[in-house]
């Protein structure tokens, strides 16, 4: 199964993200401020005992379309 938002790297763990990160107005992968052109590019699952931590994160410009060479 295929979809326009699998991303192109794997996301970091969420133990990593910063609270930029986290709450989406940072880039997921360089931590680059977000301003335009955002796109979600998944949700990082994580869970503390009965809490659901499920955390979406984001990328723009800078990062989006960028494949591992
Ligand atoms: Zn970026």
């Amino acid at each position: 199964m295929t979809s326009p938002t699998t991303p192109a790297r794997p996301l970091p763990d969420p133990g990593a993200l910063t609270w930029d990160q986290a709450a989406g107005r940072a880039c997921v992968w360089c931590g680059q401020p977000l301003t335009t052109g955002t796109v979600s590019v998944g949700i990082i699952r994580d869970r503390l005992g009965v809490h659901v931590l499920d955390t979406e994160v984001w990328t723009g410009p800078c990062c989006v379309g960028t494949r591992p060479r």
